[in-house]
């Protein structure tokens, strides 16, 4: 039949195709025993491989979807490409040159090779913008690319471009070549107007965006002019060939290495990935003026090849995440919430290979190699943390946990979070984080996170595919419930023993003298009643007040029980008649309070309640100065002087002890 490629061509081309390198460009491959390999399906959502290649028999098959076939139904499958235009791509790719029956190729059908012809209308449009860079007139742009640190290799690498400011000047350049009108406003190149169609791309710096395969299928283009009516940022619409939800920027020269490395970058902006590329940072790729999505996600998990859930975000000793790493940059303030958004979106176990760097002055990558060089980008990359971490940290720094309160609040704040992670093990090594970060036991944090879990019903974890509803669940939202204070170590049970101290302080001083009261601070107190009298009690000076009243005592009425028990009495009323009402009716109650223990006990019963006191106080501080050590940056001053007061504390507590023993 005329137009037909020759059969023993289509077998030579066959023959000559390397199944494993042409699927390779799409999934990553590895070893599945002798003459097999494996990855994930293209085809279906997986997280398993399932999809196997043999190379030698020239063969794909999914055991997951039962796809399968050779190499040209893989091309056709994830182009979408016809049978001719999967046999003709790798003709020319590997070299065969193709004989057609009765002599020509066949003229082009409607849609057959709509998509071929589009690919080289954009082609042609890369060579045309890239052509009028070197143009006097194009002076802009390249001052743009100069300003910004590229260097010639850089923009060729990426087929940097500029276009004219003119109306049709591609248009004019592509009728030229032969194209439609309909072909150059399909292939999103030129609008059409009511003097008919007029490009699309006007005065702007050109990225040429491609597939996987290294095609060009559409642009991404920033203003120049100061034209306040044209947007900053213009990419190429939706077309046969460019789909903003598949399509990612530098992913042709990034894909290699993101498999080898088994590591992939994500950055926002088409300057982000050349800085990134250019400091050596070659996995980085960007989405294309849309938030990474579903179809991103399956397109790197195809190239970091599978996930072991189970091991997903364990660190290896060289630092990397075993099952390959996500590496998401966020700049700005927003930096927190963009990446509580992706904790949400994102489907777990991809959640837990993701990483978050974030440079703390809002810096993007490519401002940060303009000003620090290479080594900058690079410092950035490497002060990754773990997605969850990062969450978790920046909801807790924007309180101060150095307050009952804030820690209260964080949490209040952490609780959902942690709940929201699905990975058990993971959920549980998070709540340790957290406990540590607030000086909490991890008991008390899996409660909260427990009950957090109970009362928000999936809300956390389960996202629907409204965007809106998507940033709503990302939200950090207050847990209904009963209030959470009750979960603070310092409130479970503990009063009992704060009020007990205190009467015991208030009805026996002289027995507490030397037990160590004087070391404590209103902190040590977790209900605030308490902590108001202690708070008094030190006002008024303590002991020494108590000591004072006592010497008084013993030039009245001499050295004995009535003097202790005159100086006692005058101690107490001083202090219940300066107190505010609440604080005076709370002393009262403690001083006429009834003690559990026999008279003879009395002393040892003081001395013992306020030393678990002081003792318990001095871990809560050791813990509260832990946990503001962890989240602090080690080389700041800060961290160097919480350091010398944690320091100070261990002493204290170590001298406690060994005085107790
Ligand atoms: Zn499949």
């Amino acid at each position: 039949m005329a137009g037909l490629i020759r059969r023993e061509d289509i077998d030579l081309v066959r023959e000559r195709a390397r199944i494993d390198e042409v699927v390779g460009e799409h999934v990553t491959l590895k070893s599945a025993g002798v003459g097999s390999m494996k990855g994930l399906c293209p085809f279906h959502d997986e997280r398993t491989p399932s999809f196997h290649v043999r190379p030698q028999l020239g063969r794909w098959h999914c055991f997951g979807c039962s796809e399968g076939g050779d190499v040209f139904s893989f091309l056709q499958k994830i182009n979408h490409v016809s049978f001719m235009e999967a046999v003709e791509f790798l003709a020319g790719k590997y070299g065969v040159q193709l004989r057609y029956e009765g002599g020509d190729r066949p003229r082009r059908g409607p849609d057959q090779s709509q998509r071929r012809r589009l690919l080289e209308a954009h082609r042609i449009a890369e060579e045309f913008y890239r052509a009028y860079l070197m143009l006097p007139e194009a002076e802009e742009a390249r001052k743009f690319l100069k300003g910004r640190h590229f260097g010639k290799e850089d923009v060729e690498k990426f087929g940097v471009g500029a276009s004219p400011a003119g109306w049709d000047g591609l248009t004019r350049h592509l009728r030229s070549k032969s194209f439609t009108d309909d072909e150059i406003i399909a292939a999103g190149l030129a609008i059409r107007g009511q003097r008919g169609p007029y490009d699309r791309f006007r005065d702007r710096v050109m990225w040429p965006i491609r597939d996987v395969t290294g095609a060009t299928v559409g642009f991404g283009a920033r203003r120049l002019g100061e034209d306040p009516n044209a947007p900053k940022y213009l990419n190429t619409p939706e077309t046969p060939i460019y789909h903003k939800s598949q399509v990612l920027y530098g992913i042709d020269l990034a894909k290699k290495d993101i498999s080898r490395q088994r590591r992939v970058i994500v950055v926002e902006g088409y300057t982000d990935v050349m800085a990134a590329h250019a400091a050596g940072e070659t996995t980085a790729v960007a989405t294309c003026g849309t938030a990474f999505g579903k179809e991103h996600t399956q397109l790197m998990r195809r190239l970091l090849g599978d996930v072991e859930s189970a091991s997903a975000g364990v660190m290896l000793a060289d630092g990397r995440a075993r099952g390959g790493e996500v590496i998401f940059t966020f700049d700005g303030d927003e930096a927190g919430k963009a990446a509580a958004r992706r904790a949400y979106v994102e489907d777990q176990a991809f959640a837990a290979q993701t990483f978050v760097a974030v440079d703390p002055h809002g810096k993007d990558p490519c401002d940060l190699r303009v000003e620090g060089g290479d080594e900058a980008l690079q410092k950035l990359i490497a002060s990754r943390v773990p997605l969850f971490e990062f969450v978790l940290r920046s909801v807790l720094l924007s309180l101060n946990l150095d307050t009952a309160e804030g820690r209260v609040q964080g949490l209040r704040a952490a609780a959902p979070i942690l709940a929201g992670i699905k990975d058990r093990a993971l959920q549980t090594e998070y709540a340790r984080q957290v406990a540590g970060w607030l000086g909490l036991e991890p008991r008390e944090v899996e409660r909260a996170m427990y009950q957090s879990a109970r009362t928000q019903p999936r809300q956390q974890a389960q996202h629907s595919d409204s965007s809106e509803s998507r940033r709503e669940s990302a939200e950090v939202v207050e847990p209904q419930g009963p209030p959470l204070q009750r979960l603070l170590p310092d409130s479970r049970g503990g009063h009992s023993t704060e009020r007990l101290t205190i009467a015991a302080t208030l009805q026996r001083p002289l027995d507490v003298v030397g037990a160590g009261l004087e070391g404590l601070t209103p902190a040590a107190f977790a209900d605030s009643r308490n902590q108001a009298m202690f708070a008094e009690l030190v006002r008024r000076g303590g002991l020494d007040a108590f000591l004072d009243q006592l010497q008084r005592a013993e030039g009245e009425v001499g050295v004995g029980e009535a003097a202790v028990g005159v100086a006692t009495q005058r101690w107490g009323a001083d202090l219940v008649d300066g107190a505010s009402p609440q604080v005076a009716e709370d002393l009262t109650a403690l001083m006429v309070m009834s003690l559990p223990v026999e008279e003879d006990d009395l002393r040892e019963y003081a001395q013992g309640l306020v030393r678990s006191l002081v003792r318990r106080d001095l871990e809560q501080q050791g813990r509260i100065l832990q946990a503001r050590l962890a989240r602090l940056d080690s080389s700041s001053p800060e961290s160097t002087e919480t350091l010398e007061q944690l320091w100070a504390v261990e002493r204290r507590r170590r001298a406690y002890m060994s005085m107790e023993e």
